[in-house]
């Protein structure tokens, strides 16, 4: 009897699982099992695509970066360099950019940096392009195992759960320490024009120290079909303490504060807010995973990367990880599951690495950026290029 594999939620995990074992022939079949889909400007999740990501995802739907971002939005919301720098607010209450750090410069290569767009417009083209895998995509919502398993075309099956929520009845994860508070909007350019630090075609992180804390956040070019006059994206991410007082509401308020700011002192102003910003408060994951339950592969939690949104490291996570898990059975040489966790152990790493940063007191850490600008922007570019 040959085995299947039945995915719920075709996030970018759930897609390119599927892809990679299509492309590596995987004996079985693959099914995947999603909510129909429902349009809206808002954006919601992970919008760019470091160049990393788009590597692999190109690996797994056999084609190459460039065939894949012309997919995705014809070269559009492209960058080619990224810089990052301190920013805090000056007697007078304006917000002070210092001298950028290069994380990486290198605008004649072909192969943009990052890619911005909005993230349902992400997980859409990667769907189309699934027609020419040997997938099958269903539309239908999993409320649990039997719901999923009566997809199977096979006895012998994996269930695996490429979404956040619990569909497979696997433990409770530990109350989280701390959660990330993050929101996104498409911007458009304000009427003086960009401001320096702010490049076109350059992605920007500024570190920022406002009056309620560490800031992190990233700019750069986008592109949307559904918000064509925003040619630039904006999010901006804190890290709180789960703790007692948290007010999530006051949180969100001051980070979209914050963010309004940032923006305003870069040129840039949110795009229509009301229809297009979105925000999210997400539970910040320690440690590796744990063992996903027997027939069962819970890829939503092994494919973390930690924090989401403060590292645009998401979806670099996903891809390393359906990438490694698909080896891992297909060879049969390692424990699937072990494969993802030692794939993603540096990028793991490198996110901790960025909450410390955001969650240290914030001199010392902008002396050290000041200080180390060279040795920095290397650490920082490390995913952005492979
Ligand atoms: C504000 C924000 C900014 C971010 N920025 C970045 C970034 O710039 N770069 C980056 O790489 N990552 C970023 N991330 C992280 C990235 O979005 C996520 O890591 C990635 O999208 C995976 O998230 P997910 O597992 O929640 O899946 P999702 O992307 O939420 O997908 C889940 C899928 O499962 C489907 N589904 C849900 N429930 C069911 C069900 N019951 N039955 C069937 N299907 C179901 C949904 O319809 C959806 O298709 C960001 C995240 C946030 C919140």
């Amino acid at each position: 009897m040959s085995k299947s594999i039945v995915i719920a939620g075709a996030s970018i995990g759930g897609l390119a699982l599927a892809a990679n074992l299509s492309r590596r022939r995987w004996e079985g079949r693959v099914v995947i099992a999603t909510e129909p889909t429902s349009v809206s400007r808002r954006l919601i999740a992970g919008c760019t695509l470091r160049r990393g990501t788009l590597a692999r995802l190109a690996a797994a739907w056999g084609c190459s970066v460039p065939t894949l971002v012309e997919r995705l939005t014809g070269g559009k919301g492209a960058f080619h360099s990224l810089t990052g720098s301190v920013a805090r607010v000056s007697a007078g209450g304006k917000i002070h950019f210092e001298q950028p750090l290069v994380v990486h410069a290198r605008p004649t290569s072909e192969l943009p940096l990052g890619l911005s767009m909005r993230h349902a417009a992400i997980t859409e083209g990667l769907r189309c392009s699934m027609q020419e895998l040997d997938v099958s995509l269903v539309e239908k919502p999993i409320g649990g195992p039997a719901d999923l398993a009566s997809l199977a075309p096979t006895d012998d099956v994996l269930l695996v759960n490429a979404t956040l929520k619990d569909l497979l009845g696997a433990p409770a994860l530990p109350s989280p320490r701390r959660y990330v508070v993050a929101c996104q909007a498409p911007c458009t350019i304000a009427a003086g024009g960009l401001r320096p630090p702010l490049d076109p075609h350059t992605g920007y992180f500024p570190f920022a120290r406002l009056e309620d804390g560490s800031h992190v956040a990233f700019f750069s070019p986008f592109y949307d079909a559904l918000s064509p006059q925003a040619p630039w994206y904006g999010v901006n991410t804190r890290i709180v303490s789960a703790d007692a007082g948290f007010d999530r509401e006051r949180e969100l308020q001051s980070l979209v504060n914050g963010f309004e700011r940032l923006a305003a002192a870069l040129g840039l102003e949110l795009h229509e807010p009301a229809e297009t910003l979105g925000s999210a408060i997400m539970p910040v994951t320690e440690g590796p995973p744990p063992q996903s339950q027997p027939g069962t592969f819970e890829a939503g939690r092994a494919f973390s990367s930690g924090a989401q949104a403060i590292y645009v490291d998401g979806m670099l996570a996903a891809a390393t990880g359906a990438h490694a898990f698909a080896d891992a059975l297909n060879s049969g040489a390692l424990d699937p599951e072990v494969a993802v966790a030692r794939a993603l152990r540096g990028i793991r790493f490198r996110n901790w690495v960025m909450q410390e940063i955001m969650t240290r007191p914030f001199e010392p850490v902008a002396r050290l950026l000041r200080t180390f600008p060279w040795p920095i922007g290397c650490w920082f570019g490390i995913d952005w290029l492979r």
